[in-house]
């Protein structure tokens, strides 16, 4: 009996050992790429752009503003399911992008719990990455989005994501792309990748006519990804970080 156990402690420590090597080291230049809001350029231009490059991406989906009624502006759930079929990751942006701060538990729970819904409904992956409405967070909204089994979310801020010190409940983003918004900019987040430093992008529509305060130029889009590639920056989805950062236990 006591052989048994001695051959059972053994054989645990080696898959912990083996999960725990499985982890790899955060590279230099690792740039995360985000797109809120389910802009229907997300659909006709980034994701068509971000493949012919390979780059992964998540894009953070709600049905917020006029998502409902407004289908030239806004992609449609076929669309939505076409860029996970693509590869690319759907995370939670909330049914109605209110801020969280302001809302009820049981409003929030239920806004998160609608866009699961809707992604399962459409044969795409529970997501496992929430991004906060307007970048407000709040202790009880990291505690919901926690207990949901959430890995990453991603908030405001305007920093490299250091996983050491920062909780993945509120990453921190490096860049967010406005209309006056330049190269310079950008090329500066990206050198904040290294040293085991992640570069979080955010972007709204490329180009988002609904909401000129954070749209993206699409020529200098193309002008920042072409800056990741002339870099040779490993570029992902929020999701592919759990390859480098061990998660959480909920
Ligand atoms: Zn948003």
């Amino acid at each position: 009996m006591k052989y048994f156990s001695t051959i059972a402690f053994l054989c645990l420590t080696l898959v912990l050992a083996r999960q725990a090597k499985a982890l790899e080291p955060i590279p230099d230049k690792l740039v995360v790429l985000t797109f809120d809001d389910s802009v229907a350029s997300h659909a006709t231009f980034v994701a068509p752009l971000l493949k012919k490059y390979g780059f992964g991406a998540t894009f953070f989906i709600t049905e917020g503003f006029e998502f409902a009624v407004d289908k030239e502006h806004y992609m449609t759930w076929e669309q939505i399911k076409a860029l996970d079929a693509d590869g690319f990751e759907i995370g939670n942006h909330t049914r109605k992008h209110a801020g969280v701060a302001k809302q009820k538990p049981e409003e929030l729970a239920a806004d998160v719990e609608y866009i699961e819904q809707q992604c399962v409904r459409n044969g795409i992956p529970r997501p496992t990455s929430f991004c906060y409405p307007g970048y407000q967070t709040s202790e009880a909204a990291v505690k919901l989005l926690r207990e949901r089994g959430y890995h990453f979310a991603r908030a405001g801020s305007a920093k490299a994501f250091d996983p050491v010190s920062d909780d993945l409940l509120t990453m921190p983003q490096a860049f967010d792309s406005k209309p006056e918004g330049t190269l310079e900019q950008f090329k500066a987040a990206v050198a904040q990748a290294s040293n085991g430093k992640i570069a979080v992008m955010t972007f709204h529509g490329v180009p988002d006519i609904k909401h000129p305060w954070v749209n993206t130029d699409p020529a200098k889009f193309e002008s920042y990804m072409a800056h990741l590639k002339e870099q040779g920056c490993r570029v992902i989805a929020v999701r592919d970080l759990e390859k480098y950062i061990e998660l959480k236990k909920p």
